[in-house]
């Protein structure tokens, strides 16, 4: 089992302190799911887990089985095991979709993966994720639609199989098949090996992707942790209604 624990974390952008004291521990075999509104966070604290250097820590630590995640660089941290699925995937003209996952996934083992093997388990994930093997040979994102670009995330993670993975609004913008389709490939991941944070501020990919854990940050904290019932709650009576609840002046 692998732990990635976040304690006490803060973290300002722009000079500005956006996230004021986050603590969450992630195990493997969990799935946990952060909701909140736009604007409270969610984005910083998956790229301040990556590393994203526009993220500065100013107070906290991140752990990854024990080990200082912030003295290491995105790459680093990609090769102890972390995968973000990006809100906003970027397109990088000229690098092709399956070299780039051959890549990601070579550098994480010893030796490169038989490319037989690779290929196998390739097509094995484009079925899964109903993607043609077109995608395969286009350059990464280029040209992709908003769906297919979520989809390709979720390729990515399937082929590189980290510890854990932080899934940042992977449902944006995504009509119910996709979405589907999206929940049918983190659903496979699901094993004692894997673990993921999903971020969403709607409740209705966690129909799909049942999450273990449920925890609502709004003005850069979290304010409540629950179950999946949690979601639920927050779906009847959105965030003002958690808000009043809980008295909060955010
Ligand atoms: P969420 O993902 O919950 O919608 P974000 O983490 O994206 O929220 O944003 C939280 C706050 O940080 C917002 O006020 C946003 O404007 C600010 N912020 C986030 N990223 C940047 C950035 N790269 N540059 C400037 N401000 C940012
Ligand atoms: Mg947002
Ligand atoms: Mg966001």
């Amino acid at each position: 089992m692998a732990v990635l624990e976040i304690k006490d974390l803060h973290v300002a952008v722009a000079g500005k302190e956006i996230l004021q004291g986050v603590n969450l521990t992630l195990r493997t075999g969990e799935i946990h799911a952060i909701m909140g509104p736009n604007g409270t966070g969610k984005s910083t604290l998956s790229e301040a887990i990556m590393g994203n250097p526009k993220y500065e820590v100013t107070q906290g630590e991140i752990l990854l089985d024990g080990q200082n995640l912030l003295q290491m660089a995105v790459d680093e941290r990609a090769r102890a095991g972390l995968f973000l699925a990006m809100q906003y995937p970027a397109e990088i003209p000229g690098v092709t979709n399956v070299n780039f996952i051959r890549d990601a996934v070579n550098a994480r083992r010893e030796k490169p993966m038989p490319i037989r093997e690779f290929l196998q388990e390739f097509d094995q994930a484009l079925a899964t994720l109903d993607m043609t093997e077109k995608m395969a040979d286009r350059y990464l994102n280029q040209g992709f639609s908003g769906g297919e670009k979520k989809r390709n995330e979720i390729l990515q993670m399937m082929m590189i199989k980290p510890k854990f993975a932080i899934l940042d609004e992977i449902d944006s913008g995504l009509d119910i098949d996709a979405l589907k389709v999206v929940a049918r490939g983190v659903n496979q991941m699901r094993t004692p090996a894997f673990g993921a944070l999903i971020i969403t501020h709607y409740q209705r990919l966690l129909n799909y992707i049942v999450p273990d854990y449920v925890h609502v940050m709004m003005g850069g904290r979290i304010v409540q942790h629950g179950g999946p019932e949690l979601a639920q709650k927050l779906e009847a009576e959105g965030y003002a209604g958690l808000r009043d609840e809980l008295g909060l002046d955010i």
